[in-house]
């Protein structure tokens, strides 16, 4: 049973095919990126341990899944013999807005809600888009595709925590509401933590950080998502790579006055030029934000200090939405190798008991999951390596048994 699982960013286009009669293993994955560029490359590498980047200028999704696709059935690198060997292609779609609260099967209804929802997700939407058609193109209208959303895990949020306070219209006629996004990677993590609690899920009271490039925070109570930071957009939230994360909203008209710029280019700048980015004026990335900081630049340690606040603060507010906590868990790029900002963070929580074992926590970088509270910390402390594609693969699965009944 193999299923090829999807993930399209508006330039990127990551994949991982995975045998899932056989241990759920991984029999190839990678990562097409900086697609329509003329310095775009793929990075690919399968279950034999063959690796490799290819230099290659992809003018589109449909070029790159067609570049993938031959990688796939090359006789040197590949994997498989007949395209026919896969069964099912399960997506990640980021915005299935109120409509899709599980995995679907996609069909026409499907593609038309997701087409209506791109003012929401304008970067994610289109991409997975294109690449639900580029595999209808390769693999026929009827072959078994599946959406996984991003904001499916938080549909159990309660109205008090979704509705903003602009007039109830606003929601009912435009759907204005908190979705929240990354819900792929919190419900795995916060599976995991269950686990490794040795507890059943419904028993938990879990706060997940995906801190990435893009970053949010949730708040899990038994298995259930209740509140997360992320909002109508990815842009809402904590501090991000080079998203602005929530603002005071007078701040856009005056911008736009003083700046004579249209609406339209402010959210520009929300997503894309600030940020740690923005803050920092270095860069979006922490490894190059913390470089600079460790030299002294002031800017950057600013950068630094507001993402670890704004990271304490939602965790804080999140014990209080759940009443009570059982585990913090860090994932993301951010959450599952920089130890420096897991410090921090946890350090200004030990005020409510919560205490980070400091030499766990630096060795428990690159892929590692391990516990890294004290014995003593009254909040277990974990950090937990996201696995976005095995949920989606295992979602694809179970979809496929039941239209196969
Ligand atoms: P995205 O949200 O785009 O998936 P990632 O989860 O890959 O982003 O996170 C990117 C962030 O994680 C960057 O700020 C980067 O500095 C940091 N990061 C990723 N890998 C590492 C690593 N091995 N060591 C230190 N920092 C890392």
């Amino acid at each position: 049973m193999k299923i090829l699982v999807i993930n399209a960013g508006s330039s990127s286009l990551k994949f991982q095919l995975l045998d899932m009669s056989d241990n759920e293993s991984v029999l190839a994955k990678g990562i097409c990126e900086k697609i329509g560029l003329k310095n775009g490359f793929v990075k690919y590498q399968n279950y034999k341990g063959y690796e490799k980047k290819f230099l290659v200028h992809l003018k589109n999704h449909e070029e790159a899944f067609s570049f993938v696709k031959n990688l796939f059935l090359d006789k040197k690198y590949g994997v498989i013999k007949h395209l026919e060997e896969i069964v099912a292609v399960g997506h990640r779609v980021v915005q299935g807005g109120e409509e899709f609260s599980k995995p679907t099967l996609i069909n026409k209804h499907l593609i038309s809600i997701v087409k209506k929802l791109t003012p929401i997700a304008p970067i994610h939407n289109p991409a997975n888009l294109h690449m639900i058609l580029a595999c209808q193109a390769v693999f026929g209208e009827k072959f078994p595709q599946i959406a996984v959303f991003d904001t499916a895990f938080h549909s159990t949020l309660p109205p008090k925590a979704y509705i903003y306070s602009l007039p109830y219209e606003f929601y009912e006629k435009y759907g204005v509401r908190k979705y929240g996004y990354h819900g792929i990677s919190h419900y795995y993590v916060s599976n995991e933590c269950a686990k490794l609690l040795n507890k059943d899920i419904k028993d938990t009271k879990i706060i997940t950080c995906h801190l990435g490039n893009g970053a949010s925070i949730s708040a899990i109570k038994g298995g259930k998502s209740m509140d997360t930071t992320m909002g109508f957009t990815p842009a809402d939230g904590i501090i991000m790579g080079t998203r602005s994360g929530s603002l005071d909203p007078g701040i856009i008209t005056f911008v736009c006055e003083k700046n004579n710029i249209s609406m339209h280019d402010f959210n520009k700048i929300v997503n894309k030029n600030s940020g740690l980015l923005g803050v920092s004026g270095v860069s979006n990335d922490a490894r190059e934000i913390l470089k600079e900081a460790s030299l002294g630049n002031k800017r950057a340690i600013l950068a630094h200090d507001i993402f670890c606040y704004q990271v304490m603060k939602s965790i804080a507010s999140y014990i209080a939405v759940l009443g009570g906590c059982d585990a913090i868990v860090f994932t993301g790029g951010i959450g599952e190798n920089r130890f420096e900002y897991r410090n921090t963070i946890c350090d200004s929580l030990s005020f409510m008991g919560i205490k980070i074992d400091k030499n766990l926590n630096k060795l428990t970088v690159d892929g590692k999951q391990a516990e890294i509270s004290d014995g003593e910390s009254s909040v277990k402390i974990f950090v937990i390596p996201t696995n976005e594609e095995i949920v989606i693969a295992r979602e694809t699965l179970s979809i496929l048994k039941r239209i196969r009944v």
